[in-house]
């Protein structure tokens, strides 16, 4: 997973430095040797990461950081701060100026790597959703609040923490006070399966157990359909380097080295946290999206854009495995009268009273669809012309026998509809297919309505 990384510092031998670095690992590599021209890099090439140096002469970092975080075009794109004081107070506040991460210098290759492939990896998935979400929004949705990873925020959530030695989880307990809800585990070969029990945002483990194969509960969580996209933070000894390049490469999203500083620990605690909730809210705008994208909101139906572009994969498999799919398409009689006699919004409510007809009279394999004002589409695969004739005459008896009670002044409405069948024949695309069973409903209103007409091509 290759990424474009923008590299800023005054100083140009660092920008060398890790410049090298980088392309050494195929990142392509950007570079800037200011704040300004970083903002103007940024603006015109859009990377997918930038690493930027804390102190430069007229705006530092942390005013770069800001202003990127502040423009909803560059927002999302991940920050690293690159600090050469030592100062733990400098790397908290590089994280609340909305960095995602830091880094000290002089920067380690194996810090710089597992920092680095961890952000791409989560902008990637960042990009995927925020795709998906314009693509649900090009289908006719429109987002209400486009959400953002607020870093001022609040943040709570529930985190799992998994080691073996009481004391360790005793001063995790006091540096988390009040971040979220704790879970403590004591190891223990099935970790991974007692984390899958409850919906954790956050899972910290140790990896220097006695008795537990941290690796592998780590590698158990990313397996688990119900834990792969939870954080990882994992804790290991200071020099331990083979082990943390493991756990990175398994796809852990953070970690602290032992000695673990209060500080640091509380900052990628919380920095974690802050991206779960925005991933959280990315995917429920995306089901809502696609939810929005294809049912009608009046009858609850699926729309017909959904309909037309199901139809070609069911009519697909029908053809190719040789079996029948037939359609019903719908009208209700005379519906302009309940609008002109009643209103709009008694209509509306003879149009969703119409839907549930339909789905009581269909089987769950069937799609039933709002084609258009007052047209219908269900959908039968497997179902000869027989079957689905007699399923759209028992739908007509049922409506017209019995009265809508929509709250009309009058008392329940009487209301018929008129039906069209047609079956697939061999090699025929959707659109004729509902053309057939179009022209069978023209025949049904020609001959008086409330009525089911089979198509030409599927009379006997
Ligand atoms: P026919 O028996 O020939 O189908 O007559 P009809 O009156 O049902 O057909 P026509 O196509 O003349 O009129 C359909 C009416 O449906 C006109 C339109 O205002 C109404 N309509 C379309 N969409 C909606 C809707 O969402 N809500 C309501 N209340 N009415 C709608
Ligand atoms: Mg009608
Ligand atoms: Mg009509």
């Amino acid at each position: 997973m290759t990424a474009r990384v923008l590299v800023v510092d005054d100083v140009p031998p660092n920008v060398k430095l890790l410049e090298a670095k980088l392309t050494s690992e195929y990142f392509d590599v950007l570079t800037a040797f200011s704040g300004p021209e970083a903002l103007d890099v940024i603006s015109r090439e859009h990377p997918d990461i930038i690493l930027l140096d804390v102190m430069m002469p007229g705006m530092d970092g942390f005013e770069v950081c800001r202003r990127i975080k502040a423009d909803a075009a560059t927002a999302h794109i991940p920050v690293v701060m690159v600090t050469a004081l030592d100062q733990p107070s400098d790397r908290v506040a590089g994280l609340e100026a909305g960095a995602d991460d830091f880094l000290t210098k002089p920067v380690q290759d194996l810090a710089l790597f597992a920092r680095v492939r961890s952000l791409v990896r989560l902008k990637v998935m960042m990009d995927e959703l925020r795709n998906r979400e314009a693509t649900g929004a090009s289908l006719g949705w429109e987002s209400e609040d486009e959400p953002t990873l607020d870093v001022t925020a609040p943040t709570d959530g529930s985190i799992l923490i998994v080691d073996e030695q009481e004391r360790v989880m005793e001063r995790i307990a006091r540096a988390l006070d009040g971040v979220g809800e704790l879970t403590f585990m004591a190891g223990g070969e099935d970790a991974a399966e007692r984390a899958r029990e409850k919906n954790f945002d956050l899972i910290i483990v140790s990896l220097t157990m006695r008795n537990t194969d941290g690796l592998r509960v780590c590698s158990k969580l990313r397996s688990f359909e119900e834990t792969r996209h939870v954080p990882i933070l994992v804790m290991v000894d200071d020099g331990n380097t083979k082990l943390l390049v493991r756990a990175m490469e398994m796809g852990v999203n953070d970690y602290v080295v032992r000695p673990v500083d209060r500080m640091e620990f509380l900052a990628r605690v919380k920095t974690q946290l802050k991206r779960k909730r925005y991933a959280d809210k990315l995917w429920e705008n995306f089901h809502l999206s696609m939810q929005l994208a294809t049912t009608d909101a009046v009858t609850g139906l699926y729309n017909r854009h959904y309909l037309t572009s199901h139809l070609e994969t069911r009519l697909q498999a029908a053809q190719s495995s040789g079996k029948a799919l037939s359609v019903l398409m719908m009208d209700i009689d005379h519906f302009k009268r309940v609008n002109d006699t009643y209103g709009h919004a008694v209509g509306d409510l003879v149009l969703k009273e119409f839907a549930v007809r339909i789905g009581k009279n269909i089987r769950g394999v069937d799609l039933a669809a709002r084609y258009g004002g007052e047209e219908f589409v269900v959908m039968m695969p497997e179902t000869s012309t027989d079957w689905a004739f007699m399923i759209g005459d028992r739908l007509r008896q049922e409506v017209g026998e019995n009265p809508f009670d929509v709250g009309a002044a009058d008392g329940p409405l009487t209301v018929t509809v008129s039906i069209g069948v047609a079956t697939s024949v061999d090699g025929q695309s959707p659109s004729a297919l509902l053309e057939a069973a179009d022209k069978a409903l023209y025949e049904a209103k020609e001959s008086g309505r409330n009525q089911v007409i089979i198509a030409e091509a599927n009379r006997p």
